[in-house]
């Protein structure tokens, strides 16, 4: 027998070939490659239709586009943010010139809330310009915006929102995208829409997505306004393409990722020492990211249970390791981050997206429940 081949995370879908041909052949007729191309015009157009929001503005990707939406807000001191997210989240902040406060999470959704970002202040002496919470797993409630909102509010501090995991996931009929000052979205690669690399910035607010559009390109439009500082962040027609065939397929992505993430919950939800983190059952999700916590209780412990499933050629990963309070240079500071730590060393990410079939889903339930019968040493 061969060996299967190795399955990874992360959702890597691509598009129809046909179409994307055709699609790309236009770009070369049209030698527009970059600045602010009509296919650039187009998927933001539609991006704001589909999120409900009045302005998205494209970006080279996800981190960028946070780095700018925070620089063009003009902030300076601290902003609180999750010691739990993907490093981009803190880097990007730190980048555009704030101080990351880390705050921990909760331990049932592995986000930062409303309250752990309130506990947080602790650790902070100067004033709190901004916070930044993810929107983890691509879980939304409105609630807690509303939270969020109001901390905001009593600090006359900015909210702005990572929502690199939350395309396409809301509550009713919102989705992500209109929270706070502005929300950023990720089209990398292994997320749910991708342009290979990419992002976005989306906002109602007209006067400061003005200030994004100058701070995102290094002079001179029509149309620019007074910002701190400016950057090239510019989307190009290639990335817009891949992103505006992503578009027309998103759907049914969604509906096979939705049915993936079906399968895995019926074979792993009440697996002994196995806890599914599922958020789907009341709110809107993209189901981008099969979660699992590797409890005290199961026999092996988070990282042996990784390296077995590799051995079985299952690349199931560590999201997020470590932990932006163990990493440089955030670790020089102590932080009072209990759940973080924890979660650190039971969340694994398995394998999701297109190029994972239901035979492959029983193939890394199989190789768990393998490990899950056995006697705990
Ligand atoms: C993917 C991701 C980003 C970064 O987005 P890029 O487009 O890769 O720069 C930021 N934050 C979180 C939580 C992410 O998962």
């Amino acid at each position: 027998m061969n060996d299967p081949s190795p399955l990874y995370v992360g959702q890597l879908n691509t598009p129809d070939r046909d179409a994307a041909r055709r699609e790309f052949r236009t770009i070369f007729e049209r030698r527009f490659y970059t600045n602010h191309g009509p296919l650039v015009a187009e998927f933001e157009r539609r991006l704001a239709d589909r999120l409900g929001v009045a302005h998205v503005i494209c970006m080279t990707n996800g981190t960028v586009a946070l780095m700018v939406g925070a620089s063009a807000a003009g902030l300076t001191g601290d902003v609180i943010t999750p010691a739990f997210t993907f490093p981009a989240t803190v880097q990007a902040l730190s980048f555009a010139g704030l101080n990351p406060v880390l705050a921990d999470v909760s331990p049932q959704w592995h986000s930062m809330t409303p309250d752990t970002a309130r506990a947080a202040m602790a650790s902070t002496s100067s004033r709190v310009a901004a916070i930044a919470p993810v929107r983890m797993w691509g879980r939304f409630t409105g609630e807690e915006e509303k939270g969020f909102a109001a901390l905001a509010n009593e600090l006359d501090a900015a909210l702005m929102f990572d929502a690199a995991h939350a395309l396409g996931a809301g509550e009713g009929d919102r989705l992500a995208g209109g929270g706070g000052l502005f929300e950023v979205f990720s089209f990398h690669a292994t997320k749910v829409l991708n342009c290979a690399e990419g992002g976005c910035l989306t906002t109602n607010d007209d006067a400061f997505a003005a200030a994004v559009r100058t701070a995102a390109n290094f002079h001179d439009r029509p149309d620019d306004v007074d910002v701190p500082l400016r950057i090239n962040a510019k989307m190009s027609e290639a990335q817009a393409a891949m992103g505006l065939l992503g578009l027309d397929a998103l759907e049914s992505v969604l509906e096979a990722n939705a049915r993936r993430y079906a399968h895995y919950r019926d074979r792993l939800d009440g697996m002994p020492g196995i806890r599914f983190v599922d958020h789907a059952d009341t709110l809107v999700s993209n189901h981008q990211y099969v979660v699992m916590e590797v409890e005290e209780r199961f026999p092996i412990s988070q990282a042996e249970l990784m390296q077995h499933l590799h051995n079985d050629g299952i690349i199931a990963r560590r999201y997020f390791y470590p932990g932006m309070h163990e990493a440089p240079p955030y670790n020089e500071q102590d932080w009072n981050v209990p759940v973080t730590d924890g979660l650190c060393n039971r969340v694994l990410q398995l394998p999701s997206g297109e190029m994972i079939a239901n035979d492959d889903i029983d193939r890394v339930c199989r190789s768990i429940e393998a490990v899950a019968t056995r006697r705990k040493a």
